[in-house]
């Protein structure tokens, strides 16, 4: 490890390394080490997306693909206006697989597993909303950022391309996709909350009850005694996020009453 990236590591100091800025500041504050370029971060998620879409059965039904893009809508016309202007895809999945994703690029995808344990509109826009809540603090950036650190790969703009095959196995690793690479690389109990936090507010201000994602949790709970879904395996334990969900429901409740105020209610039927 080179001393410069040692420094940007240990101390995120606002540090230039082979002309990227290493040091970034996530939705909620916190500093972060973010060294591949975002074109690449979406490039490659929206490259993992289209290879997805070859191996996963999409679903036809659309009633289901109505209300998941309904739910979409309402909480993208919430981003920041980087985030909003993008085309957001999404993809509803016909696997029982009790999972969601979103990338960077402007991707999301929903299992019709996850649609059964989050029953209830505010509760899919939980899950959805603390996904892209991941892409929002560009977690996947950072893992690939320390992931590279402690590699000792020499960091400059020229490795850290989208054609660039080590930058492209790390990159999907950090993206959550390791099942693809063949390396698993899970979230961070920290990231997990982080996003937690920022869909929490997402769904609020998009006019969804937070109430939805305390709910969500507790069916998650209820339904994980077993195997515990892939959505969830690799997240903080059930009571840890859900007192910490319930302590945030005092910033999130006002955003959602003002949200309702404001005219954000979105009507999004699910499925029977
Ligand atoms: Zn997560």
């Amino acid at each position: 490890m080179s001393t410069p990236v040692r420094i940007a590591f240990l101390s995120c100091a606002a540090l230039v390394i082979g002309g990227l800025v290493a040091c970034a500041t996530t939705p909620t504050g916190r500093k972060q080490l973010r060294l591949v370029p975002a074109s690449t971060m979406e490039a490659l998620g929206v490259q993992s997306f289209e290879q997805i879409k070859q191996e996963e059965p999409i679903s036809q039904d659309p009633a289901a693909n109505r209300y998941v893009r309904c739910l979409a809508d309402a909480l993208i016309a919430e981003l920041p206006a980087k985030w909003r202007r993008k085309q957001w895809e999404v993809v509803v999945f016909d696997s029982d697989t009790v999972n969601a994703f979103a990338l960077p690029g402007g991707r999301i995808g929903v299992y019709r597993g996850i649609m059964e344990v989050a029953d209830a509109p505010e509760q899919l826009a939980a899950v959805m909303g603390h996904e892209i809540g991941h892409v929002l603090a560009n977690h996947g950036n950072e893992r690939v950022s320390q992931g590279l650190v402690a590699q000792g790969v020499m960091v400059s703009a020229s490795v850290l391309t989208a054609g660039n095959p080590r930058t492209q196995q790390a990159v999907l690793a950090g993206l959550g996709l390791g099942a693809q690479v063949g390396v698993l690389l899970p979230f961070s109990r920290k990231h997990e909350s982080e996003a937690d936090l920022i869909g929490m507010d997402l769904m609020a201000e998009a006019g969804f009850d937070p109430h939805g994602a305390v709910q969500l949790w507790r069916n998650m709970a209820a339904r994980s005694k077993g195997q515990p879904p892939q959505f969830l395996s690799t997240h903080p334990s059930h009571q840890t996020r859900i007192q910490a969900l319930q302590k945030h429901l005092s910033v999130a409740v006002p955003k959602y009453e003002s949200a309702r105020s404001r005219g954000r209610r979105p009507a999004c039927v699910p499925p029977r």
